[in-house]
C-alpha cells in the first residue's frame, strides 16, 4: 500500500525544469533513498511533496488523499515530518522548547487540553520523552547556540518526531556529521522504524549509509528519474555509475542489518 505517491511531478523556475515528470511511490514502513548529484532536484522534490513549491504539473497523494497544492502546515499536520537541509531550529530557545514546538503539531486526543497550561505541560512531557530517546535529556535546558553541530541535527530530528509523523522526509541528515555521529544516527533511525512503523524518505550523499539503510533507491539527475532499484541494482547500474557514483566508486557490501 503506497503511503505517498507522486505522479508526473514537475517544478519549473523560469525556464529551468528543476523537476521533470517524476513518478514516486513510498510504501508504508519502507525506507526509500533518493540520491543524485547536486542540483539534481532532490530538495525540490521534497518541497513539491510538502507544499512549499507548487508543482507545474502532476499530483501528490498521501495516505490515499490528494494533497496537491495544499498548504505546507496542513500537510505537516496530516503526518508528514520534514528535516531541512539547512536546519530549522530557533537558536535563542532552549533545546526542550524547540522540541515542544514539534510536539505541538501532533494531534491532541479529543477533549484534552482544557487550558493552555495543560497543553504546554503535555508538549513538555512529549518533548522530554523524545529527548530521552535521543540520549539528549541532559541538554534539555541548554540553548541551541551552545550545542555541537551534530547534536543540533539530532535535536531537529527529535523535534520533528515529537510531532508523531507517519512519513519522515530527511534532507541530507548526515551532512557535516563525523563517523561516530553517522553511526549513532543510523542506529536511531533503525530503532525509530522498528518502534513506530515509521516510513522514511532519505536524501543523502553518504553512500555507505544509503546502501546499508535503504530498501529501494531512486536516482535523480537533471530533474529526471535516472534509475530505480535495490541498493545492489543501483550500485552496478552503468547509468548511475556514470552520472553520479563515478568510476572510482567503491562497492559497499549490502547486508540488510
Ligand atoms: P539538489 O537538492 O538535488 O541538490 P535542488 O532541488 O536544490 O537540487 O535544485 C535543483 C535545481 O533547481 C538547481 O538547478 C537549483 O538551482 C534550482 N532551484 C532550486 N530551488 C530554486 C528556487 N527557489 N529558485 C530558482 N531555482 C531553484
Ligand atoms: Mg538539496
Amino acid at each position: 500500500m503506497p503511503l505517498l505517491e507522486a505522479n508526473g511531478l514537475s517544478v519549473t523556475f523560469g525556464g529551468l525544469k528543476a523537476l521533470a515528470d517524476v513518478d514516486l511511490r513510498i510504501d508504508t514502513g519502507e525506507l526509500l533513498a533518493v540520491i543524485g548529484p547536486n542540483g539534481a532536484g532532490k530538495s525540490t522534490l521534497l518541497n513539491a511533496l510538502t507544499g512549499l513549491y507548487k508543482p507545474s504539473a502532476g499530483r501528490v497523494a498521501f495516505d490515499g488523499k490528494d494533497i496537491t497544492g495544499m498548504r505546507p502546515d496542513i500537510i505537516v499536520r496530516g503526518g508528514v515530518g520534514r528535516i531541512f537541509q539547512n536546519g530549522k531550529l530557533f537558536r535563542r530557545l532552549s533545546v526542550v522548547e524547540n522540541v515542544m514546538l514539534g510536539a505541538a503539531i501532533a494531534p491532541a486526543p479529543a477533549g484534552s487540553f482544557a487550558s493552555r497550561r495543560h497543553a504546554e505541560a503535555a508538549w513538555r512531557d512529549a518533548a522530554l520523552q523524545m529527548l530521552e530517546r535521543f540520549g539528549l535529556a541532559s541538554l534539555a535546558t541548554r540553548s541551541i547556540d551552545s550545542l555541537s553541530y551534530g547534536n543540533r541535527r539530532l535535536v531537529e530530528m527529535a523535534k520533528v518526531l515529537a510531532g508523531r509523523p507517519r512519513l519522515l522526509l530527511l534532507d541530507e541528515p548526515a551532512a557535516g556529521l563525523n563517523l561516530g555521529e553517522v553511526e549513532a544516527l543510523m542506529t536511531r533511525l533503525r530503532q525509530l522504524r522498528a518502534d513506530h512503523d515509521l516510513t522514511i524518505l532519505l536524501i543523502e550523499h553518504n553512500m555507505s549509509m544509503v546502501m546499508r539503510l535503504a530498501e529501494r533507491i531512486v536516482v535523480l539527475n537533471f530533474g529526471q528519474k535516472l534509475a530505480e532499484g535495490t541498493p545492489a541494482e543501483i550500485q552496478r547500474d552503468p547509468r548511475v555509475l556514470e552520472a553520479y557514483l563515478g568510476t572510482g566508486y567503491e562497492h559497499v557490501e549490502v547486508q540488510p542489518d
